[in-house]
């Protein structure tokens, strides 16, 4: 079979297990997302929305990070680990949102990826869930179950988000990644994949070479 027709059969498939799947970060304007994206990082989203309930009551736009006191940022944030690489990206992207953007999140790839602390996984979280506009979101999840399906061979994101891009139509490419997300969680987890139960076993490359 070949690759592109596989990929279809397993979208299909996916999508009709998680039909409602979504971005899993609570958020109410771009820049809430923008930090939470940012906070996500080796770091689950369930955390991250207990955190942000109160960061942003605290933090309510972007001159509020870019002025903020670098230590009691670190603070706001400590449980999602990497707490000053993180404070001090989100500050500098906020002075930066700020000289150049007016304070608005921008809406184009290039804009986003100047903005510290912001990669192209981000950049395609605001791309594709604030502003409808398509982009594969290659997270861990999306790693390990593209690679275990065999839609990649490869662990680099940037070449994982083009294979995936060449496999599926553009106007699926976001929800593809929040069900591999949902799937990730539920069935092919990283220690031990539920194969047995998986519906997208037959489709599967880790599950034939292992499963006999
Ligand atoms: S068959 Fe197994 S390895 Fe393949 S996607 Fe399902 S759970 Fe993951």
């Amino acid at each position: 079979m070949r690759k592109k027709e596989k990929a279809e059969i397993i979208l299909r498939e996916l999508k009709s297990l998680y039909p409602d799947a979504t971005c899993t970060l609570d958020y109410k304007t771009p820049l809430e997302l923008l930090i939470a994206t940012q906070l996500a990082a080796q770091c689950t989203d369930a955390r991250v929305n207990i955190v942000t309930k109160e960061l942003f009551t605290k933090y309510r736009n972007a001159e509020d990070y870019a002025g903020a006191d670098i230590s009691e940022l670190e603070q706001d944030i400590k449980s999602t680990g990497f707490f000053r690489n993180k404070a001090k990206n989100i500050k500098e992207c906020c002075i930066k949102l700020l000289r150049d953007y007016g304070g608005k999140v921008p809406d184009n790839m290039e804009a986003l990826l100047s903005l510290p602390g912001v990669g192209r996984k981000t950049a395609n979280v605001i791309l594709s869930t604030v502003f409808s506009k398509p982009g594969v979101i290659v997270d861990t999840h999306c790693t390990r179950l593209a690679n275990r399906i065999g839609l990649t061979k490869s662990k680099n994101p940037d070449i994982i988000e083009r294979d995936l891009m060449k496999l599926l139509p553009r106007s699926e490419w976001a929800n593809f990644s929040h069900y591999l997300v949902y799937h990730g969680r539920a069935i092919c987890q990283a220690r031990r994949p539920k194969c047995e139960i998986c519906s997208i076993m037959p489709y599967c490359a880790y599950a034939n070479k292992n499963i006999k």
